[in-house]
């Protein structure tokens, strides 16, 4: 019997449901997860068929026009997640939906990709095949490999192989000794890399008991908790990884695993591809740098059920597996695992809900875990495993804190200490590698009038220009705005402008002069805005082509370098003060980091944290390799001032590019949320935000903190759809921030 109603979500937001009626000719295509187009008021929509019924009170009923794609797109238990993710996040279920499928699925305008093949069409007789020999040499060398081949073959690739032009093939397919077909072949991103197997490790003792746990969560994934893998870098998590995804596949289960977009590097993903070689299919790989059809590719292959394997970044935790056993997080304290656009999701916490929804097992890996998770470890909400060495037995880098205060004897700031630049020149005579550090692009951070003390700002936001070298021009970062560099002050009209602060493309300068024999290299966005430069700098690294290698986080992270000796942090004080409650534990996090660069190899490695506020607790802690002494001051710090992990924090933004009007409604707002709240819920005063002025929006924040988060997620919800903005008015929901600014 088949159902006579079906509830879809449509596409565009209109935060409804709607029912239509079932066609008799589409009943045995309509089921729920299935992408179906429906008339939509005096238009057509796409949606997506969320639950089947036999009677609905909705009037005016329409029926569905036509089923897009074979069988159901969603699975049921990523519907559930949908509305979870709905739910939490405090965010339109079109706008989950959205981020759930990837545009060319739920379009389906992008289909596979045709290709022509050859196959033999009757069968010739030697005499026959003789005189074609005699007559037509070309013609039968082609059928000659054809009928040995006794299958087709893709036509292009034959006559390429065989030196032979079209038509020759389409004379033999005249004479019906050769037959044509189209067929759909996949567009592999990872076509012509040749993976060799690589062989599963034996694991160190550490790694033997931490993989137990997994095991044990494995094997009865139904109750395991969440796991939570704390291993310094370099001490074999992703090997780990590898033999929990082994033993994953034995069960007849598939996995996801997930790594920043920046980590996503081709060294990651043909580590995985290797070990999986035996069948290539297995691993798929989904990331934002895919074609349109490569993506449409990599996501059948993995809704049919061929792909068992899923790597990719953020979005991937929605990859369509069946009979999925394990979400593996790598890094999992990375903020770009953040969705910064509804539904601002998190994924290592939507694979957590995900991975309970379908019973499988979650693995968080992480140097330096994220306050939140460590957090549940001792609620034991999670289980711990530990690795507290490296693999290679390699020490830890001997960090050393040089003060900035105590450098300062010439009037300008330094870019490289006394020390730090000794270190490196010991490091060029002896060639080895040393990467500089600085997460700020850009030659000078800006341009000031020294008589009248005006900075060039950026007309749309409330931040200073950059100067950059390379574009003999001023550039915002936040909304890409740029300018010409002016001769004298347009403020004052003196001739009196100085550049102030710097950015890599300025220590890329410096280190050059200072170093005129090394070859200096930079990577950040600014110099990588190719895909392949990327690619090619890593290489140029690795094959010791570069003596320094300056840049941006894009360098901070998971990146082997046995030959880098020494790494440099060239000021460890740029996210310290900035007004977040995370700003210490990311100075935390990113000095581990970027200090697990140094001495992988033979040679212990050296890192030079340069500072002008070198005791701040974050800083000493990581000097001292002492995370677990790092996290007690810290938790101790957010639980007195009811922060994460102890409290959620949600971070409503009203913005408009009418000041008065956006500080009106933000206010009004405020005080409807006081109303609507319980007194358990801190409701902070609507103030101006840090970074007041954006592309033009004038900006205000609402800061909310509370234990029950659904509930305080639905209240909001509610209290917003009673208020109407005006039209010049918008309202953004983050739960669980990691944005402040
Ligand atoms: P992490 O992911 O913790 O940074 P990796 O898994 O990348 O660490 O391991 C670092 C290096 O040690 C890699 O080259 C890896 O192949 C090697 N390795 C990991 N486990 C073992 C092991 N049990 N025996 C030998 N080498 C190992
Ligand atoms: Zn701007």
């Amino acid at each position: 019997m088949h159902s006579k109603f079906a509830r879809v979500i449509i596409d565009r937001a209109i935060r409804r449901e709607l029912d239509y009626a079932i066609p008799e000719s589409l009943s045995a295509r309509v089921g729920i997860g299935a992408r179906v187009r429906v008339p939509f008021r005096d238009r057509r929509a796409l949606a997506t068929v969320v639950a089947l019924l036999e009677e609905t009170n909705a009037k005016g009923i329409r029926e569905i026009e036509a089923v897009i794609g074979e069988g159901p797109t969603l699975s049921e238990p990523l519907l559930q997640l949908a509305r979870w993710i709905a739910s939490y996040y405090c965010c339109p279920i079109e706008a989950v939906m959205r981020s759930l499928l990837p545009q060319v699925i739920r379009r389906a305008e992008v289909g596979w990709k045709k290709q022509q093949f050859v196959e033999t069409g009757s069968i010739v007789t030697s005499e026959r095949m003789e005189a074609l020999r005699r007559r037509a040499p070309r013609q039968a060398e082609l059928l000659e490999e054809l009928t040995k081949a006794n299958a087709a073959l893709p036509a292009a690739e034959i006559l390429r192989r065989l030196s032979l032009n079209v038509s020759t093939l389409q004379a033999l397919v005249k004479r019906g000794l050769l037959k044509i077909s189209e067929r759909a072949v996949a567009r592999d991103p990872h076509a012509g890399e040749q993976f060799i197997p690589g062989p599963e490790l034996l694991l160190n003792e550490e790694q033997t008991a931490a993989f137990a746990t997994i095991v044990r969560a494995i094997s009865s994934a139904e109750k395991a908790k969440p796991i939570l893998l704390h291993g310094v870098t370099g001490s074999g998590k992703t090997e780990i990884y590898l033999q929990a995804i082994r033993e994953t596949l034995t069960r007849n289960r598939t996995a996801i695993v997930l790594v920043p977009e920046i980590s996503l590097t081709p060294q990651t993903v043909e580590r995985f591809k290797s070990r999986f070689a035996e069948s290539q299919d297995d691993v798929a790989v989904l990331h934002s740098h895919l074609s349109e059809g490569e993506r449409h590719d990599e996501w059948h292959k993995v809704h049919s059920g061929r792909a068992r394997i899923v790597i990719g970044a953020r979005s991937a935790v929605f990859a369509p597996l069946k009979n999925l056993g394990l979400i593996v997080v790598d890094e999992e304290h990375e903020t770009s695992y953040k969705q910064e656009e509804a539904p601002r999701y998190h994924a290592r916490d939507v694979a957590v809900v995900r991975a309970k929804i379908e019973k499988a097992v979650v693995l968080l890996g992480s140097a330096t875990p994220s306050l939140e998770s460590y957090h549940n470890t001792l609620t034991k909400k999670y289980e711990l495993a530990t690795l507290t060495q490296r693999v290679d037995n390699c020490q830890m880098p001997l960090i050393r804190v040089i003060d900035l205060r105590q450098e300062q004897r010439s009037e300008r700031a330094p870019i490289l200490s006394e020390r730090l630049r000794t270190a490196i020149s010991a490091r060029v005579a002896k060639r080895e590698q040393t990467i500089l550090f600085l997460n700020r692009r850009g030659f000078s951070t800006s341009l000031l009038c020294s008589k009248c003390g005006k900075a060039r700002d950026c007309p749309n936001c409330s931040v200073a220009l950059t100067f950059h070298r390379s574009m003999s021009r001023l550039n915002c970062h936040l909304c890409g705005h740029t300018a010409a560099v002016p001769k004298k002050c347009p403020e004052c009209g003196q001739d009196a402008l100085i550049y102030v602060g710097f950015g890599t493309e300025k220590v890329e300068s410096t280190v050059a002069q200072i170093f005129p024999n090394a070859v200096v290299k930079r990577m950040d966005a600014d110099s990588m805005s190719r895909k392949e430069a990327y690619r090619e700098t890593l290489r140029a690294f690795r094959a010791g082509k570069i003596d320094i290698l300056v840049g941006t986080q894009m360098i901070a992270k998971g990146l082997h370098f046995p030959n880098v000796t020494l790494v440099g942090i060239i000021n460890a004080d740029l996210a310290l003060h900035l007004p977040d409650f995370r700003a210490g534990e990311r100075t935390f996090q990113l000095l581990t980091q970027v200090a697990g660069r140094a001495g992988r190899g033979e040679t212990p490695g050296e890192v030079f944290v340069q500072s002008y506020t070198p005791f701040s607790p974050s800083i000493q802690f990581a000097r001292h390799h002492d995370f677990a002494g790092y996290v007690e001051q810290e938790l101790e710090f957010r639980e007195r001032c009811d922060f994460p992990p102890f409290k959620h924090a949600v971070l409503i933004t009203v913005h408009s590019a009418h000041q008065e009007r956006g500080k009106f409604s933000a206010e009004t707002l405020r005080r409807k949320l006081r109303e609507a709240l319980p007194e358990e819920f801190m409701v902070a005063e609507a103030a101006p935000a840090p970074l007041e002025k954006l592309s033009g929006q004038y900006r205000f924040h609402i800061l909310l903190r509370g234990s029950a988060i659904t509930r305080l997620s639905r209240l909001i919800r509610e209290t917003l759809d009673k208020l109407p903005m005006p039209e010049d008015v918008a309202v953004a929901v983050d739960v669980d921030p990691y944005q402040l600014l």
